[in-house]
């Protein structure tokens, strides 16, 4: 029992726990390797528009800082909680070791229902969070980013907040910002971008023509928006999204950019059709060649993991498949070509990380620029995967997390421990 216990928590306990067995780490070594450095929960009070005061609890969770500054968005969720948060941060860190950025991992959250928040409200408590985290994050501390119910603004919200207080613009202690205030090109469309490249990469492994072949995604934020106008930019039909308000399908094929304008203007897909909603609780069964859940975690359990009927499993969202649903996989392993998380979804945190080195240097790069380097680290990523997953007889996600996992425990091992 540790204060992060539950089910996420648990789920990057027992991930870590294969990948430990597996690389035959000492027992000793691996509390030091798993258990977060530092946990903060703060209380954020704001001024709500009625002239009542109201409290959100925030955390922030560094899981380790051997390599670098720590990395990784802040949440605003209703069922954001400590152990969710700690779980996003250890992955942050497998994540950034494998795609070789000089970060350990770190998430932070808020619990709010933003239905219940008008877009004042919403201001006042980015601020009060940001202040709240100010003795423990900096530019070469901890670096914050977008996550789900956070966005540009939000991250606009947080630099100035930071700033004010230093006396200076410090454009540099979050990513994920407008271009308008030391954004990087090319990193509102990174993670669903990177999301595509991969699955087109795999789909042009394996030999099947993107023309004739289906996507399905599961969440129309940034990611899943962004990933399913990629598809169809490369020819897929994208037969069927889903967000928190329902789904949508259409055998023909959706008009992305028409439901991607929707939502931007309302929200949400809610209101887009009538004709063509679906039931979302099928959506990720539903036959396809690329199936993208890019929601929210632990979405693909052991029965629903028996019954995926995709060619590739793109993996946009952090954490959406449970170690239960891993061992049904790994005997599909001819049928479903996993690309886990940590890869699928990692061009966002590879373009924030050239946001920083920007932002530290002043100097900005051409969005091509940004989008063929972060195209070059994901398939460098994926061929000492796919490498690793061949020579030791591994599923794609124990290689990708063996990768993380080995760089990290090396720094640790070379700096050895103090004092
Ligand atoms: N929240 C994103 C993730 O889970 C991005 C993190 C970042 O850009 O630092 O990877």
């Amino acid at each position: 029992m540790t204060v992060y216990s539950g089910p996420v928590f648990e789920m990057a306990t027992r991930q870590f726990g294969v990948i430990a067995d597996h690389l035959s780490i000492p027992f000793d070594e691996r509390d030091r390797l798993l258990m977060p450095k530092r946990a903060i929960t703060v209380s954020c009070p704001i001024h709500r528009d009625d002239g009542t005061i109201a409290v959100f609890e925030g955390y922030r969770v560094q899981h380790h800082l051997t390599i670098g500054p720590t990395k990784g968005g802040t949440r605003f969720a209703p069922s954001v909680d400590i152990g969710e948060v700690a779980a996003l941060a250890i992955w942050m860190s497998w994540k950034c070791a494998l795609v070789g950025l000089p970060y350990g991992g770190a998430k932070g959250g808020v619990r709010v229902d933003l239905a219940s928040i008008s877009k004042r409200e919403l201001e006042g408590l980015s601020r009060r969070y940001m202040q709240e985290m100010i003795p423990f994050v900096g530019p070469h501390t901890d670096v914050m980013a977008p996550d789900m119910g956070t966005n540009e603004q939000v991250m606009a919200w947080f630099m100035d907040t930071y700033s004010m207080y230093q006396g200076q613009t410090v454009t540099e202690i979050v990513t994920g910002k407008p271009v308008s205030s030391g954004g990087t090109l090319g990193r509102r469309e990174a993670t669903g971008r990177g999301v595509a490249y991969l699955a087109r990469r795999v789909l042009n492994d394996l030999g099947i023509n993107l023309g004739n072949a289906t996507a399905v995604v599961q969440g129309f934020g940034n990611v899943g928006s962004y990933a399913a106008l990629e598809l169809q930019r490369y020819g897929l039909k994208v037969i069927a999204v889903s967000d928190h308000t329902g789904a949508l399908h259409n055998a023909a094929g959706l008009d992305i950019p028409a439901l991607a304008r929707h939502a931007a203007e309302h929200g949400s897909i809610a209101g887009y059709s009538n004709e063509l909603q679906y039931d979302p609780a099928n959506i990720l069964t539903l036959p396809c060649d690329v199936l993208v859940p890019a929601a929210m975690e632990r979405v693909i359990d052991a029965d629903t993991a028996a019954h995926l009927k995709c060619r590739v499993l793109a993996e946009g969202a952090n954490g959406p498949t449970t170690p239960e649903a891993d061992r049904v996989l790994e005997k599909r392993q001819d049928e479903v070509f996993v690309i886990p998380d940590i890869l699928c979804n990692s061009g966002g945190v590879v373009v924030s990380y050239f946001e920083w080195v920007q932002d530290l240097q002043q100097l900005f790069w051409e969005e091509e620029e940004v989008t063929r380097r972060e195209y070059h680290i994901l398939d460098r990523a994926f061929d000492q995967m796919v490498a690793r997953a061949k020579l030791d007889k591994i599923p794609h996600r124990t290689a990708a997390m063996a990768i993380g996992v080995e760089k990290v425990r090396a720094a640790k091992l070379t700096r050895g421990l103090f004092p």
